[in-house]
C-alpha cells in the first residue's frame, strides 16, 4: 500500500476542516502551543516509517503517558495490578471524583486520572529512583534517547493541579495510595509532561502493537498481557469519547490533552499524530478526523 500517499493525502484533506477546536487552557505551557502544528508518523512493523507536516516536533503527551506507565506497572507486578484499579470505561471525566466514593476508592479504569495516580503509586513502590527509571524505561522501548520531562511543564502541574491533588489525597483515605501523596503527584506531574515527537511516540506504542516486543527486540509484556492493555486502550483511552473513537477509527489507541493521539493496529502497524485544538470531549479533532480517515482508506481496523 501507498502508505506516504494516503498519509499526504489525508494530511490535506485535513488542512480544509474547519478549525472549531481550542487548545488545551489547564497550563499556560499548552495554552501558547501553536493551535495549527500538525503532524502523522506510521510506522509498520515491517520497520518502514512515513510521516507528514509536524510530525518531528516535540510535543506534550500527557494522558498518553498513562497507557506506559501502566505497561510498566504490569510488566512489574502483573495481574494484581487489577486489585486496585478496574478495566471498564468511567462514563465520567478524566479528572472526576465522584465515582470513588462509591467504588471505595477503586478507580474504574488506569486512564482516568484517579486510576493513574494508584498506578504511579505502584511504580513509586516497584523502581528505585522512579522518575529516572521510568524515563529510562521510555528510552529503551523507543530506542530515542533525547525523550524527556519537560520541567517547566512538571512544574505548571503542580501549580495549577488542584483537582489530581485533591484526587491522591482522597484515595490516600480509602489506603489506595500507599506512599507519601506528594511523592505520587511529583511522579504524576513528571509523566504528563513527557515530551515526544509523532515518531518517537509511535515508537514508544510500537511494542503494544508487536505482541509485547520492541523495535529493538525486548520482550516488554506477553502476548496475553498486551492483548488486555489493548482492550483497556480500545475501551477506556479517548475519554468520554471512547465509543465515538471505536465507533469511527476502530483501533485501540489513546489521547492526551496536548493534541496527540497514538493509535495501533495488532501485527500491523502504530500511528500517531499531533495537533492541539481539541474538541468538546478533549480529543484533537484533526487527530480522530485523520485517523477517521486512515482506516476508512486503507480498511485497516480491528474491526
Ligand atoms: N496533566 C493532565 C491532568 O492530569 C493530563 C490531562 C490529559 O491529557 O488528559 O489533568
Amino acid at each position: 500500500m501507498e502508505f506516504l500517499k494516503i498519509l499526504e493525502d489525508i494530511y490535506n484533506e485535513a488542512l480544509q476542516q474547519p478549525k472549531t477546536g481550542q487548545v488545551a487552557t489547564s497550563m499556560p505551557e499548552l495554552a501558547l502551543i501553536n493551535p495549527d502544528k500538525f503532524g502523522l508518523h506510521l510506522v509498520t512493523l515491517n520497520g518502514e516509517n512515513y510521516a507528514v507536516g509536524n510530525a518531528d516536533e516535540k510535543f506534550s503527551i500527557q494522558s498518553i503517558s498513562k497507557a506506559l506507565t501502566v505497561a510498566l506497572a504490569f510488566s512489574k507486578l502483573g495481574e494484581a495490578i487489577w486489585e486496585r484499579v478496574g478495566v471498564e470505561p468511567s462514563g465520567n471525566p478524566f479528572n472526576s471524583l465522584v465515582q470513588l466514593e462509591y467504588e471505595k476508592g477503586i478507580p474504574r479504569n488506569p486512564f482516568i486520572n484517579a486510576g493513574a495516580l494508584v498506578i504511579a503509586d505502584i511504580l513509586v513502590s516497584e523502581l528505585k529512583n522512579p522518575k529516572q527509571d521510568f524515563l529510562t524505561f521510555i528510552r529503551e522501548i523507543s530506542s530515542h534517547e533525547t525523550i524527556d520531562f519537560n520541567l517547566e511543564v512538571a512544574k505548571s502541574e503542580r501549580q495549577t493541579g488542584f483537582r489530581n491533588i485533591a484526587l491522591a489525597n482522597f484515595l490516600k483515605s480509602f489506603g489506595n495510595i500507599k506512599n507519601d501523596v506528594d511523592e505520587v503527584l511529583d511522579f504524576y506531574f513528571h509523566q504528563c509532561s513527557l515530551e515526544m515527537t509523532c515518531k518517537e511516540l509511535a515508537h514508544s506504542f510500537y511494542f503494544f502493537a508487536n505482541e509485547g516486543k520492541t523495535k529493538s527486540g525486548k520482550q516488554v509484556l506477553n502476548k496475553s498481557q498486551v492483548k488486555r492493555l489493548n482492550a483497556i486502550m480500545q475501551t477506556c483511552g479517548f475519554y468520554d469519547e471512547s465509543g465515538e473513537f471505536t465507533y469511527k477509527v476502530g483501533l485501540p489507541g489513546k489521547s492526551g490533552i496536548g493534541g496527540g493521539i497514538v493509535a495501533l493496529y495488532p501485527k500491523n502497524f502504530v500511528i500517531a499524530s499531533w495537533s492541539p485544538r481539541l474538541n468538546e470531549k478533549g480529543n484533537s479533532e484533526l487527530g480522530m478526523f485523520a485517523l477517521e480517515r486512515f482506516t476508512t482508506i486503507t480498511e485497516m481496523s480491528i474491526f
